[in-house]
């Protein structure tokens, strides 16, 4: 849902935060690592932010921040939300999950990821899962897209098993997904309008259910190989 203004103040007290189940943090990550992800791409592409007009640097940098607090605290957030108390390290991811995502995408743009999620949202199977960990599905999506170095993918896979975010089709109940099925979400996620027009060269329906699928193979490759166990998901 968008809104004509900005809210004058957010409040958020990390204690609450603290205290509330932590897949809500976690799939706040999954959320917020999408924010450099898809700002990058919409910068590249030179395409509209959220907000209208051009990305800023500012706004780049802030979605980039986001990003390298996240790979950097959100291990230890997790561990904290884990036991109900309030570190450092939580403040941090609290102020990447809600501050810079919000001023990040608002401000960089938002691209395939989230895409990806919406046409997620056609599969009833994966109904349940939250915002967040859909969106971390199509983020690895749009590394698949955009062929990015093994060293990155590596990296960020790595980063989402530690705190239990999704990266398998297994992972959010689509272990035994169809083509045709991968072929609707590719359809939604390619609408007319949707916002992975912003990538920096056409996507087409067929890219989409490649990308998902290679996606999907390489976390279950990466989990099998690197013998990383992925973190307990708390449902
Ligand atoms: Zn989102």
């Amino acid at each position: 849902m968008f809104f004509p203004h900005n809210p004058d103040l957010v409040v958020v007290d990390t204690e609450v935060a603290a205290n509330a189940p932590f897949r809500f943090l976690v799939s706040g990550m999954g959320d917020a690592l999408a924010t450099w992800v898809e700002a990058r791409a919409t910068a590249e592409a030179r395409k509209s932010t959220m907000a209208g007009g051009q990305p800023t640097m500012a706004g780049l940098a802030l979605a980039r921040l986001c990003w390298d607090t996240l790979i950097d605290y959100g291990f230890s957030a997790r561990q904290a939300a884990q036991q109900h108390v309030v570190t450092p390290a939580l403040e941090k991811v609290v102020e990447a999950n809600t501050l810079l995502s919000g001023l990040g995408f608002e401000s960089g743009g938002l691209a395939a990821a989230h895409a990806v999620h919406n046409g997620l949202t056609a599969l009833p199977q994966s109904h349940h899962f939250m915002h967040g960990e859909k969106v971390n599905f199509g983020t690895l999506t749009q590394f698949a897209l955009e062929d990015r170095p093994t060293r990155e993918y590596n990296e960020f896979v790595s980063f989402c098993m530690s705190v239990g975010l999704p990266t398998t089709f297994a992972d959010l109940d689509l272990g035994t997904v169809s083509k045709e099925e991968l072929e609707t979400v590719a359809k939604a996620a390619t609408a007319p309008g949707e916002t992975i027009h912003n990538m920096p060269f056409t996507v087409t329906p067929a890219m989409v259910v490649d990308a998902m699928v290679a996606a999907d193979s390489y976390s279950r490759a990466y989990q099998q190989e690197s013998g990383q166990q992925p973190a307990a998901s708390s449902h």
